[in-house]
């Protein structure tokens, strides 16, 4: 499989390269050329988790050859995970899917346990020995998966730049005692936007990149930006679909919905992936919270990015600049690459564009404001379970979806984080007073749930806070230097 750049179809590329390089040198996103297809689902049926996921990525990464995915696959999946690896969980005409088992506890965790091993093979297949630098800008969860996961990988170092006010304190305290040889975490004067349009201005910053190349540095990314990290999350709708057949809570065949809390839409995308492979889906629904920029994009076609950034209890959403809605555009014109660049320039230099192509009706978008996530939470805690405010967010939409269209298709909701990572809103959504201190706030929400605090959030404060940088959005290549430098990677 080739992949060519969402902003012109005639720079492709090697899935070796498209995983290294992250970002397409034009500014746009590498893009599959085609969708593979599925085999009979029914075959698919016995598989593990894991085989599972080294079948899907076999159709898009061959080249990195089937048993190197095989061993990823295993590596990143097992022991790592439940069994089950993303359980289910059905309440009435609805199924969450717990993606959020892994090591940060939120879905991050799905595709950057895997992301290390791909960047790794594809290193080996081009036979770059430079070290790799890989600049991850995260609203909260992608900086804490992306430490772990490249956590004391050989070869590469990992510089996560987080906004500082706009984390909740237990995913920033998850990010700055992060200790390990090759992570760096760097706090954003700014929000998530200004930290993402740096790390994409750095990797299409051709002078910068060639001072960072004789340094014996070569550029990396791990967020959703990479097709590397968007391919693994196809894995986990195609596994959720079997098992609603398994447990006979659809039939085979039968078409599914799909809400997905989105906020740079790579997890809504890869179930449109799955899709396009041929999983029996019906309808996609967009979630957003009160940044709702892709709501109104779907119902008046203008996407506007000039407003104020708001902060909410569903950090990891915060976000106006939803970059994989290009790979979107992209496929939904037939790769109208020339009509995509046109809108991201627009975009770039007016703060917005029009936008007259939507699929076959096939996404509905809604968001949720605040009040709705609280009371979204509550209910469904009256039901005896309990959603972090992400996944409150696409319950809502999925609601609303339902109310509005009568349609009564099964719904899949994607879980996306623990609530352990954001007990101060689960808590008082639920009636409950909020303690001072987070983690007597974790000890509540621990007995309300009746689930014991998971492991990892349980030394959280008596950890040493390892990272204190902070730095304005225009310094980030400063940071990056004073980092190579202080840590003398500079070749001799
Ligand atoms: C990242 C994240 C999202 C948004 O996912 P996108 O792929 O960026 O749309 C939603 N919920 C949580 C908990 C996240 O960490």
């Amino acid at each position: 499989m080739r992949y060519n750049s969402t902003r012109n179809k005639n720079l492709s590329v090697s899935a070796a390269e498209a995983i290294v390089r992250g970002i397409s040198p034009d500014g746009g996103l590498y893009i599959p050329e085609e969708f593979p297809k599925l085999m009979d689902l029914k075959d698919l049926m016995n598989m593990s988790y894991r085989e599972l996921a080294s079948y899907v990525l076999g159709l898009y990464f061959e080249e990195l050859g089937l048993g190197k995915l095989k061993e990823s696959a295993g590596a990143a999946y097992d022991g790592k995970f439940p069994t089950e690896v993303t359980p289910l969980k059905t309440i009435g005409d609805m199924t969450f899917i717990e993606l959020y088992h892994g090591r940060t506890l939120a879905f991050k965790d799905m595709a950057l346990s895997v992301l290390p091993h791909l960047l790794k093979a594809s290193l080996e297949k081009l036979g770059n020995e430079n070290r790799i630098l890989i600049l991850v800008a995260t609203s909260g969860d992608t900086g804490k998966a992306a430490l772990e996961g490249f956590n004391e990988v050989d070869g590469i170092d990992v510089m996560v730049y987080y906004p500082k006010d706009g984390v909740s304190e237990v995913q920033r305290l998850q990010m700055v005692t992060h200790a390990g040889s090759n992570t760096h975490v760097i706090a954003i004067d700014g929000n998530f936007d200004d930290a993402q349009s740096g790390v994409k201005d750095i990797f299409t910053d051709e002078d910068f990149k060639n001072k960072i190349m004789e340094l014996g540095f070569n550029f990396s990314s791990a967020n959703s930006i990479n097709i590397g990290r968007l391919i693994p999350q196809i894995v986990y709708y195609i596994n959720a679909y079997l098992r609603l057949v398994e447990k006979g809570i659809i039939n085979n065949d039968s078409k599914i919905n799909v809400a997905v809390p989105t906020g740079n839409f790579g997890n809504v995308l890869a179930a449109y992936y799955a899709k396009q492979m041929g999983l029996p889906i019906n309808k996609l629904i967009v979630a957003s919270n009160d940044n709702k920029v892709l709501t109104d994009f779907f119902e008046t076609g203008e996407y506007d990015k000039e407003r104020e950034l708001l902060l909410t209890s569903s950090p990891s959403m915060d976000i106006l600049i939803s970059s994989n809605l290009e790979r979107l555009l992209y496929h939904i014109t037939d790769g109208d690459y020339k009509k995509v660049s046109e809108a991201m320039k627009k975009l770039n230099q007016n703060k917005k564009y029009l936008w007259d192509e939507f699929g076959e009706g096939e996404f509905f978008a809604a968001f949720a404001s605040e009040e709705d996530v609280s009371n979204s939470i509550r209910e469904v805690y009256d039901g005896d379970y309990t959603i972090d405010p992400h996944t409150a967010v696409a319950y809502f939409a999925a609601r609303r979806y339902i109310e509005t269209t009568g349609d009564k298709t099964h719904m899949l909701v994607a879980s996306t984080a623990s609530p352990f990572k954001f007990p101060a809103k689960v808590l008082s959504s639920i009636g409950e007073d909020v303690p001072d201190l987070e983690f007597d706030s974790l000890r509540l929400l621990s007995e309300k749930m009746k689930v014991e605090i998971p492991d990892s959030l349980k030394e959280l404060p008596y950890l040493e806070i390892k990272h204190k940088d902070v730095y304005k959005p225009d310094e980030m290549r400063q940071s990056i230097l004073e980092i190579i430098q202080e840590k003398k990677y500079v070749k001799d």
